[in-house]
């Protein structure tokens, strides 16, 4: 089972994240750059284009 924090290391920079407003990042701008990364991964963000695979299509006899 893997933690989500990784030792009070910053996952972004891995630099050392003391425990604060930012928690477990080190600096805002960390957890602005895991944000936008969590966001990309799970929304697809107008402008750009998702890489989805085109569904097969159904066999119907
Ligand atoms: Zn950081």
């Amino acid at each position: 089972m893997k933690a989500a924090n990784n030792n009070g290391l910053c996952p972004i920079c891995e630099k050392n994240a003391p425990t604060g407003k930012h928690h477990p990042f080190c600096s805002a701008r960390c957890a602005d750059v895991d944000l936008g990364r969590w966001l990309k991964g799970n929304y697809v963000i107008p402008g750009e284009k998702a890489e989805v695979p085109e569904p097969e299509p159904d066999k119907t006899d």
